[in-house]
């Protein structure tokens, strides 16, 4: 950074923000942190980059790129059932832009302070606009994708595909109405569901984050625990907002739009109540929206039993 700021400057006037964490030793301002974990418990670790242009609109406010990075870290934990913990931030610039900085570094810390994680290093460097956060955090009983079994019920969190109607709201330059708002704030603000993580241990027999979409991420589920997950299309729920914007393609959306770092999961029928007893502690909705079956992959059926179109974000395929 060759600006009025220096790199150092900027450093210490929007990333270096104590912690009262008793577990951080060292943050910012060293060749490296030091922490001392709780002995015994696992660690989850987990990073996330996301690229203007690619995984938020290049004119996207700062405030929510600084939300959203770290955002979609905590997701990752949420669905290992992990504790919040500490961060590492990797920033790219174009340029030392203050206000910039300034909305970036509120949307950031405003994250973290719900979960009482401290920032403890980072990087700072100049070329196109990227960020990349690394989160740990504790995992005393970790939820996995492998777990799911034939006869378990499949589950997800909030309205999938709200995220994925905001980017349509946005993209369309229909930005101001009532629904359009609420749907590209699910777009720029995701909230991790850090809290339901925590409340399926010991309830869910494997969990995944939606980010891909709900049938690709269901898909690593299938995956993983060498089952097939049935979606029922006719039970996925779907948000009046998204019903307003997106009419008829509301459930492709819901199905294949990613973004909306909700949560999928699986657990036996027998814990129902318990689930949403969890649920209903983390302020959050659940529904029941499949089965896990015998077989392979995630699929979606409708009423009649016909299948619905696969098909999700794929970096490197294209968009489907
Ligand atoms: P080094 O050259 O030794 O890697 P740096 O100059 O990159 O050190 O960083 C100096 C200090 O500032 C380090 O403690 C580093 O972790 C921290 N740091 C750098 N960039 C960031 C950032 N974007 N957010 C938080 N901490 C950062
Ligand atoms: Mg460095």
């Amino acid at each position: 950074m060759t600006e009025a700021l220096t790199e150092f400057e900027l450093i210490g006037r929007y990333f270096d923000v104590a912690t009262r964490r008793g577990d951080v030793e060292l943050a910012v301002g060293d060749d490296a942190a030091l922490t001392r974990p709780v002995a015994g418990v696992p660690l989850a670790m987990t990073i996330d980059t996301l690229v203007a242009g690619v995984h938020f609109p290049e004119d996207a406010p700062p405030e929510s790129i600084g939300h959203k990075a770290l955002a979609v870290n905590l997701s990752d934990l949420a669905a290992m059932g992990a504790e919040p913990a500490w961060a590492l931030l990797s920033i790219t610039l174009p340029e030392a832009d203050e206000a910039w900085l300034r909305a970036f570094a509120e949307g950031f810390f405003a994250l973290a302070a719900d979960y009482d994680l401290a920032l403890i290093g980072g990087d700072t460097s100049r070329g196109p606009l990227a960020v990349t956060v690394q989160v740990s955090g504790y995992a005393s009983q970790p939820l996995q994708r492998d777990g799911a079994r034939p006869g378990d019920r499949v589950w997800v969190s909030g309205a999938p595909g709200e995220a994925a109607g905001g980017l349509r709201c946005w993209q369309g330059g229909d930005r101001e109405g009532a629904e359009a708002r609420a749907l590209i704030e699910r777009l720029h603000r995701p909230r991790p569901r850090v809290a339901l993580g925590l409340g399926l241990r010991g309830l869910a027999s494997a969990a995944v984050d939606v980010s891909d979409g709900l049938l690709a991420d269901a898909g690593h589920i299938a995956a993983r625990s060498r089952v097939g997950l049935e979606i029922n299309a006719d039970g996925v729920p779907l948000s009046p907002a998204l019903r307003a914007v997106a009419g008829e393609t509301a459930l492709d959306i819901a199905l294949n739009g990613g973004d909306d770092y909700e949560l999928c999961f699986t657990a036996p029928p027998d814990r129902d109540a318990q689930l949403l007893a969890a649920a209903a502690s983390a302020a959050v909705a659940v529904t029941p929206t499949g089965e896990v079956v015998r077989g392979a992959g995630a699929f979606a059926r409708d009423r009649g039993g016909r299948s619905v179109r696969h098909g999700g974000y794929r970096h490197f395929r294209g968009a489907p």
